[in-house]
């Protein structure tokens, strides 16, 4: 795409901290987001639109759900299509995983959500029962315990199955066999600003793997034995650690009874025996990826070591801890994305962009008829919700009518131990899991922060940083390094 500069003001994400030689093959994500942000696809020339349509990556929207769900999914995509999908140069398949028959119900009901073709897949039975080498008494025992700790639906098999499926054999499914990328989408979840941009070409065009937009603390109680195995797995596969791969932001050492684990990792001398897994996660019922990864080498062996293990049935491996561990080992850095642009909210953890809708001197063009679409079909309390967060936005805007986003902008790190329960006495790491990936400035704090203030004031003593992601780009601050 070629078009001098956005229509609409961009908010560009924040890029981790790269280590590794800057070469000019790199691809400038950054300079692509300016150069291709769009508010308005469908007033571009026909014949534009067309070649865009054309060229499109081969891509779909995935979601694994059950028939009983129609009308979460429906809510989903409603927002979606809104937000997204329905611009006339993107119009991207969505394709349904059930481990039974969709009903007729379910299938007009999602068909009438969306212009683009829809597919209805049944999970093979060996993709999603208990496979051969597991003691299922074993696994019963197992998951009643979990079940009465409290670790977040374990004492349901079929959440095993699903986590498993996730975890690596939905890239195996025929279906998907002829595309490149998948955006996984939960029924039930929130995509609250508008994305001006075509996200799977981002994806092809800079070179991407894998993108999220939330890296969060898991409950470690639900994978004792994940790291130890994947400990084994990198002693035993040296040669498939990517030579530019960062996985040193889930590291730390172990636990020594202050609350807090400060990592002193040396490259050099490091005793990676002695290092743990820091249990933090790219939270995955939001995910952007390449099916090419998933189903490579490196992660198809590693899915297959650990489900030898049983982890996924006698403890309740996630997939996204795996997604994580295997982006971070398998691939370098610069092909994983954090998608700080796309408001989302799943259950609890919700994440909301800095946003802001330029000043014209026509308040017409910043209707956006679309996004309409997305407040049909809400309850009245919802719609009540909806409304007390856009009329701050409202606010914000200088009362501007024309939102970008139906959320309140959220700081980057404010999700980080919502997955873990009072029960588990995990420790956190010293930083949140975000500040820890993005890293550089990210982690540097105030020099006059005092943590006993913060906790005498009622808070954690977990603040204190110099940037707190509510900036709309901290990277134009005066003292950034910013690529130009
Ligand atoms: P959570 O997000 O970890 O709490 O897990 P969910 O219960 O939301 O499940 C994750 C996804 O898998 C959702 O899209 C569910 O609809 C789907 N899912 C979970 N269990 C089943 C199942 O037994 N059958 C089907 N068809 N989908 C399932
Ligand atoms: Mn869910």
């Amino acid at each position: 795409m070629a078009q001098e500069a956005a229509t609409i003001d961009v908010y560009l994400p924040p890029i981790a901290k790269l280590s590794g030689p800057e070469t000019s093959a790199r691809p400038d994500p950054l300079r692509w987001l300016r150069q291709n942000t769009i508010a308005d696809v469908d007033g571009m020339p026909q014949q534009y639109q067309e070649s865009l349509l054309e060229s499109r990556p081969k891509a779909a929207f995935i979601a694994l759900v059950r028939n009983s769900e129609v009308e979460e999914m429906v809510y989903s995509m409603i927002q979606l299509e809104a937000r997204f999908n329905n611009r006339s140069t993107h119009q991207y398949d969505w394709i349904f995983f059930n481990d039974e028959e969709f009903s007729s119900e379910f299938m007009s009901a999602v068909r009438d959500a969306t212009n683009s073709q829809c597919y209805f897949e049944i999970i093979p039975e060996e993709h999603w029962s208990v496979p051969s080498w597991i003691d299922t008494t074993r696994f019963d025992v197992g998951r009643q315990f979990m079940g009465s700790i409290g670790v977040g639906k374990a004492w349901l098999q079929s959440y095993h199955h699903m986590c498993r499926w996730n975890a690596g054999l939905f890239a195996r499914e025929k279906r998907l066999a002829f595309y490149e990328f998948f955006w996984r989408v939960e029924p039930g979840v929130d995509f609250s600003c508008n994305i001006n941009y075509d996200v799977f070409r981002f994806m092809r065009d800079n070179n991407m793997a894998y993108g999220f937009n939330m890296a969060i603390l898991d409950d470690a109680r639900s994978f004792p034995s994940l790291w130890d195995r994947t400990k084994m797995f990198i002693k035993n596969n040296k040669n498939m650690i990517h030579e530019d791969a960062d996985y040193d932001w889930l590291l730390q050492e172990p636990f020594h009874g202050n609350g807090i684990s400060r990592p002193t990792i040396d490259d050099d001398t490091r005793d990676f025996d002695r290092l743990e897994y820091n249990n933090c996660q790219f939270y995955s019922n939001f995910e952007v990826g390449s099916l090419a990864f998933f189903r490579s080498e490196e992660h198809r062996a590693y899915f297959e070591h650990l489900d030898r293990t049983g982890g996924f049935y006698y403890e309740r491996f996630g997939d996204a801890p795996i997604h994580t561990l295997s982006v971070s080992l398998f691939l370098p850095k610069s092909r994983i994305w954090y998608f700080r642009d796309i408001g989302y909210a799943h259950g609890l953890c919700e994440q909301c962009p800095p946003h802001q809708v330029r000043l014209t001197a026509d308040p017409e063009s910043q209707q956006q008829p679309q996004a309409r679409a997305v407040f049909i079909n809400e309850s009245l309390s919802k719609k009540h919700r909806r409304w007390e967060a856009m009329s701050q936005d409202v606010i914000r805007q200088g009362g501007i009518p024309g939102l970008a986003c139906g959320c309140t902008v959220s700081a980057i790190d404010h999700n980080n131990a919502k997955l873990v329960p009072f029960e588990s006495k995990q420790q956190k790491p010293e930083h949140p899991c975000i500040r820890l990936y993005l890293g550089g400035k990210w982690l540097e704090k105030r020099a006059d922060w005092d943590p006993e203030a913060e906790i005498a004031a009622g808070r954690d003593g977990s603040g204190g940083y110099l940037l707190d992601g509510l900036e709309s780009n901290p990277f134009l601050r005066s003292d950034s390094n910013e690529p130009k």
